[in-house]
């Protein structure tokens, strides 16, 4: 890229004492804009991520056009050609030279109107990134229009003037040639599966929920449509034409809903499956608000039921539509806004996992109900690789020889061996040996029955004291700021009024978890490691790293020794750490399960050991309010966004994956025999790109799941307000004066 000569320089204001800030922080990097043409595809590639996305954004604009039928043709999974042909409202020949600008749209004029968003669209971005990543034509006609006009676009703009042609009613969108100048991202998207089954699930799901509206899908040049439906007003009838018999005449009804402005406010009505129908993989079609969303948390909450109570049909087909009041989702918070924040998800989600439970529950009299062991989850995903020479059991039976720069890793020579490739997120069904079914039953139970657990008054008074300690103008800040980005690997920048403000990222999201920690107490949904984790070994790997004193090398026996005492510890403690924050540790010793903190979000497995070993060291157990906040502080800091522990590779960093022996740590000895180069060069490049990832979801979590949970939950302590997490760089105004005069 090259470097842009009107970088932005920022007069910095206004600058807090050097001490209030975090001690060795660095100077802030300068804030460069970068070349429009470039904004601009990178937030295409955002927009549109593939070409299912692309699909779903123009079937979604042909709903808001009120289509009542919308058909798609693909050819060659979307790459060379996506074509949306609907019957809506059309497009004025006056729009057409705009239409495909970024940030156009029909549909959202105030920052207001967003809290209130009918439409499915509202950013304006769909087309315009498209242009950018593709070709796109447009053929349109309006009302009482003799003919309608063909316009075509390149990189937001008309490439002439729209052409006067026949048109049928409505509108076609042809997208052709998508990524032809992302070169990285065509040679992923050829190399794996074809987008056209993902196409197909899409409008799938489209097709059953608005059963008013027909739909089409087919292959360029065949006869035969994949998917079909006619606009019938019956939901079971459009979904035995969509997804076939064996779906439709096993499904039950289902409602819930509440109306207490104090705890939630929804309507959901569904159709789930029944003990009959059993399927190799789940699948929840969910719509809030007529929009098509995934709600993990929800998702993953309602597979615990099926397993608990019905075993075998535990993979099952939901459809549910939820209404909000608009104001309590935050569509606005993923970039394909696939996913969206819901205010008081939890206690909604209880309510839903209650109904489906009682129906199940109910459904299932007449049969004689048998507890059924659930199969023990078949290892873990890293075993299947081919390498499995260099790749030692996960398990964490091999020697604990590691670089110290990669002292959390499992398996330094391998990265996708690391830590989190194999403690993913899984839905609790997955559950080792015979007891587990009584552990879903009774956590599914606890959450029916909340109140049995959450009246300890020493959580009450940790909730009171971050309330009382909260500081208004930092919760002003907070609740109204927008997030500009990352400044440094720590601080963020955001925008507040007329201020513009550095804060730092991990003391917020510590303090987020911690305070998320507490309410949630004893109600968390679970995150299953797939491949339960020895806490001794955990805890031998964290000493181990605490250890930067060579000389003590040979206290290894006692650093065992510490090792076992902790885990006896903790396992003595188990039921505990269980019961109140879902941390489960089986009585091998190993820890097999972590709380969901804040939906949509897992923490960085990599500081598993750290934080066993903060819960053995750190803990006071004697007294029970310190124990609780003790626990809730790890547990804040584990979660914390901390820089991941790969260095940025985003500038200097570089350096680090480009040597051929990157580290110059020496002790690094399992590098030095055994691997040719050719494998040092190929493990870089893995490390490189792992590391990219890191550093990327790290960023989008910190702009799409941190801010939007913290502006709905964070309680800034005062001691924000000094303690360097804060700090006012500059004034807007003071800004304009200075660039007016220059
Ligand atoms: P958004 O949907 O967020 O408004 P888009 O880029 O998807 O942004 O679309 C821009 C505008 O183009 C829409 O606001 C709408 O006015 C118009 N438009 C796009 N597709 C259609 C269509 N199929 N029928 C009618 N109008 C459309
Ligand atoms: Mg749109």
């Amino acid at each position: 890229m090259e470097e842009e000569d009107e970088a932005m320089v920022m007069e910095v204001e206004e600058i807090q004492e050097e001490e209030e800030r975090a001690p060795k922080e660095k100077e802030p990097p300068k804030i460069r804009r970068l070349a429009e043409s470039v904004v601009n595809r990178i937030a295409a590639g955002e927009v549109i991520q593939r070409p299912v996305s692309a699909v779903k954004e123009l079937v979604e604009n042909s709903l808001d056009a009120g289509s009542s039928s919308i058909n798609v043709v693909v050819k060659d999974g979307g790459l060379k050609l996506i074509q949306v042909s609907d019957d809506g409202h059309g497009i004025r020949y006056e729009d057409l030279p705009i239409l495909c600008e970024r940030h156009t749209t029909s549909k959202l004029s105030t920052f207001e109107d967003l809290q209130s968003i009918k439409s499915m669209g509202f950013r304006g971005e769909a087309l315009a990134s498209m242009t950018y990543v593709g070709h796109v034509t447009v053929t349109t006609i309006t009302k009482g229009q003799l003919h309608g006009y063909r316009a075509s676009y390149k990189d937001g703009v008309l490439e002439h003037e729209p052409k006067a042609c026949a048109a049928v009613k409505g509108t076609q969108i042809m997208v052709e040639n998508l990524f032809y100048n992302m070169a990285a991202r065509r040679k992923t998207l050829q190399n794996s599966a074809d987008d056209y089954p993902k196409i197909v699930d899409l409008l799938s799901r489209f097709a059953i929920h608005h059963t008013h509206v027909s739909f089409s899908c087919r292959k360029h040049g065949a006869a035969r449509a994949d998917v079909h439906s006619v606009g019938v007003p019956s939901r079971i009838d459009a979904i035995r034409s969509v997804y076939g018999v064996s779906v439709a005449q096993n499904l039950m009804n289902i409602e819930a809903s509440d109306d207490d402005p104090s705890s939630s406010i929804f309507k959901m009505d569904g159709l789930i499956s029944n003990f009959n129908f059993v399927a190799k993989k789940i699948t929840m079609v969910l719509f809030i608000n007529d929009r098509l969303v995934e709600w993990t948390a929800l998702k993953r909450s309602l597979e615990v039921v099926y397993s608990a109570t019905l075993p075998k049909a535990s993979k099952p087909f939901i459809y549910m539509s939820i209404t909000l009041p608009a104001e309590h989702v935050d569509v606005n918070v993923h970039p394909t806004k696939r996913e969206v924040s819901i205010l008081n998800q939890e206690i909604i989600i209880e309510k839903i996992q209650s109904v489906v439970e009682t129906k199940l529950r109910n459904s299932n009299d007449t049969r004689t109900f048998q507890e059924q062991t659930i199969e023990p989850s078949s290892s873990c995903q890293v075993s299947s690789r081919k390498d499995s020479d260099l790749n030692p059991s996960p398990s964490g039976s091999k020697p604990m020889k590691v670089p110290v720069h990669k002292m959390v890793r499992t398996d330094s020579s391998d990265p996708t061996g690391r830590l989190h490739a194999y403690m993913q997120a899984k839905p609790q069904n997955h559950l080792d040996g015979g007891s587990s079914l009584t552990a879903v039953r009774s956590s599914v139970r606890q959450r029916r029955n909340p109140k049995e657990t959450a009246d300890l008054t020493s959580i009450q008074d940790l909730i009171d004291e971050i309330d009382r300690k909260c500081h208004s103008g930092l919760l002003d800040i907070v609740r109204h700021c927008t997030y500009i980005g990352m400044a440094d690997d720590v601080f963020v920048l955001l925008q507040h009024d007329t201020h513009l403000y550095l804060a730092n990222v991990v003391h917020l999201s510590k303090e987020l978890m911690y305070q998320q920690v507490l309410r949630r107490f004893a109600h968390f949904n679970a995150i299953q490691l797939s491949d339960p984790a020895p806490l001794k070994d955990l805890l031998l790997l964290a000493l181990k790293e605490d250890d930067l004193d060579p000389e003590y090398e040979e206290n290894d026996e006692l650093k065992e020794k510490i090792a076992e005492m902790n885990t006896d510890l903790l396992k003595q403690k188990a039921e505990m750490l269980e019961e109140y924050f879902c941390i489960h540790i089986d009585t091998h010793g190993n820890l097999a399960r972590l709380p969901v903190v804040l939906d949509q979000y897992t923490p960085d497995m990599d500081r598993v050991p750290e934080f066993a070993l903060c819960l053995g060291n750190d803990v006071n157990w004697e007294n029970e309010k310190n124990c609780f906040q003790e626990i809730a502080a790890s547990l804040g800091n584990f979660y914390a966004m901390h820089p991941p522990m790969l260095p940025n590779p985003s500038g200097d960093g570089l350096k680090l994956y480009e040597k051929k022996r990157p580290f110059k740590n020496t002790e690094d000895r399992e590098y030095t025999s055994g691997y040719d180069a050719t494998r040092e060069t190929e493990i870089e490049h893995e490390l490189l790109s792992e590391a990219e990832t890191a550093w990327a979801q790290r960023e989008w979590s910190i702009q799409h799941v941190l801010f939007p949970a913290m502006r709905l939950f964070l309680k800034p302590p005062t001691s924000m307000a000094t303690n360097g997490t804060f700090v006012r760089v500059a004034s807007l105004e003071k800004l304009y004066r200075i660039f007016e005069r220059c």
